[in-house]
């Protein structure tokens, strides 16, 4: 994500004027990070030709005037660079949003999902998850284990069945999968269930029986809803794979999992691609609620590398008020950000949790403060931050003075100096706070250019 932020700074470092060759480098530039980030290289191809499509008018009469003595150089070249960024995004984001709508659950009645993917992919997890999801909200939920082909797939599935207290149906010995997922899926229509899962055998890419069975199964129960679960960590390899799967059965929705490792993300992208289908959840962990409806907008953002300040909103509503979260959006989409600002982000923040999500989602947090597995040095070193602030004064707190700009100065120096010694802290770590505040600020201050927060974004989803 870092490198594709880099490249759409780019232009906005141009003196001159903004000429095709200018394009034509900005546009390399998001490509190759594009596909630093996993997204396949077919669609970065398309997505570049798109981008260049919408800009040209933009840039031709730039050429004409051959303004490159012209004052407004400066900031035609900006709103060259923003536009080019506005349009990368919306791109983006239309990737994201097939034709096919996502599947809608029907209360009283029977749904029946049925989970396909490599084997390793992440299909018993998620369907876990999944039961986990609308078990909660209140919908009758069972599991049919249709993998017979690896020991231990039906413990699996029982073990995670009996925490969440969730009705399963399977079979220790090789039985006929077909069969099995059938005789589950009656069973659990007869008795009124809502949303009735069947996990599959993944076994390996290679085996074309696999994908035979899958159709057999698919034949046999019928399914309202077939979700392909993809891992992200795949990268490249995953359009191939997603197309593999779609070929043979009639893909209505995608999850990605293991977002919440090294992988890069660009593969959801290639999924919604192969399948035509829409992405419903992420999967981000091990646990039965690392699971997250998805949102485009929210996605791309993180993809580019910009945090997830939309997610990081919807997350904190019921933390605030209607009305503080408005005026914070509308601040925010204006590109204002100042230390109070973050102040009252880490507060709500620190009330919130899981930490380690909601940290994830901030722009501009950098890696050491995002805790792991709830650990408490990250919240200790948070406190710290908020300390300092509580340190400042109002003037401090609400940008009027400038620490980033003015940091050599001696009044900075000395301010430093006196909010270390009033939080208990060394001038060094007010340092950094400044550092991580500026970090924010640029984030948040590209991101309301944008237009990604305030009310257009809003009103897409
Ligand atoms: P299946 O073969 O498709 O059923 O895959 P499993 O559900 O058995 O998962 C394979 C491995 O991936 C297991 O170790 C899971 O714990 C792990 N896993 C699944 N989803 C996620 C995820 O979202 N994040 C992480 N980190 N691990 C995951
Ligand atoms: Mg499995």
């Amino acid at each position: 994500g870092g490198k594709l932020r880099d490249s759409l700074r780019k232009l906005h470092t141009h003196s001159g004027h903004v000429t095709q060759s200018h394009l034509k480098d900005l546009l390399g530039d998001i490509s190759r990070a594009l596909i630093e980030s996993d997204v396949n290289v077919k669609l970065v191809m398309e997505l570049r030709n798109n981008v260049n499509d919408k800009v040209q008018t933009l840039i031709d009469e730039d050429e004409e005037k051959d303004s490159s003595k012209n004052s407004d150089a400066d900031r035609r070249a900006s709103q060259v660079s923003k536009h080019v960024q506005k349009v990368v995004v919306e791109e983006l984001v239309q990737l994201l949003q097939p034709q096919r709508k996502p599947y809608v659950m029907k209360r009283g009645k029977a749904n029946v999902v049925l989970f396909v993917g490599l084997q390793g992919a992440g299909k018993t997890t998620t369907i876990a998850k999944f039961a986990n999801y609308y078990q909660r909200r209140g919908w009758k939920t069972a599991m049919v284990c249709a993998d017979t082909f690896r020991a231990g797939a039906f413990d699996q599935l029982k073990q995670n069945a009996t925490k969440l207290r969730v009705p399963f149906y399977g079979s220790y010995t090789q039985a006929d999968p077909v069969a099995i997922a059938e005789e589950g899926v009656d069973q659990f229509c007869k008795e009124g269930y809502e949303v009735i899962i069947v996990d599959t055998s993944g076994r390996h890419r290679q085996e074309a029986g696999l994908l035979d069975e899958m159709a057999e199964i698919a034949d046999a129960v019928a399914p309202d809803n077939t979700v392909l679960v993809m891992d992200a960590t795949q990268g490249q390899a995953v359009f191939d794979q997603a197309s593999a799967f779609s070929n043979v059965v009639d893909v209505g929705s995608v999850i990605i999992t293991k977002l919440d490792g090294h992988a890069k993300g660009g593969g959801a992208l290639s999924a919604v691609a192969a399948t035509e289908s829409p992405i419903i959840f992420l999967g981000s962990g091990e646990h039965f609620d690392d699971l997250d409806p998805f949102n485009a907008q929210s996605f791309v953002s993180k993809l580019l590398g910009f945090g997830d300040v939309r997610g990081l909103m919807e997350a904190m509503n019921g933390q605030t008020d209607k009305k503080t979260q408005e005026e914070m959006m509308e601040k925010f989409s204006k590109g204002e950000f100042t230390l109070r600002d973050m102040y009252s982000q880490f507060q709500r923040v620190m009330n919130m949790g899981p930490m380690s999500k909601v940290m994830g989602m901030m722009p501009g947090m950098p890696e050491y403060l995002i805790p792991k597995n709830g650990d408490d040095q990250s919240t200790s070193r948070l406190k710290k931050f908020m300390y300092m602030m509580d340190s400042m004064t109002d003037a401090e707190l609400d940008g009027k003075v400038d620490f980033i700009t003015d940091k050599n100065a001696d009044h900075v120096k000395s301010r430093i100096r006196r909010i270390a010694a009033g939080s208990g802290t060394h001038p060094k770590e007010v340092m950094m706070l400044l550092q991580v505040y500026k970090q924010f600020e640029g984030m948040v201050s590209k991101m309301g250019k944008s237009g990604m927060i305030g009310k257009d974004a809003q009103a897409k989803q």
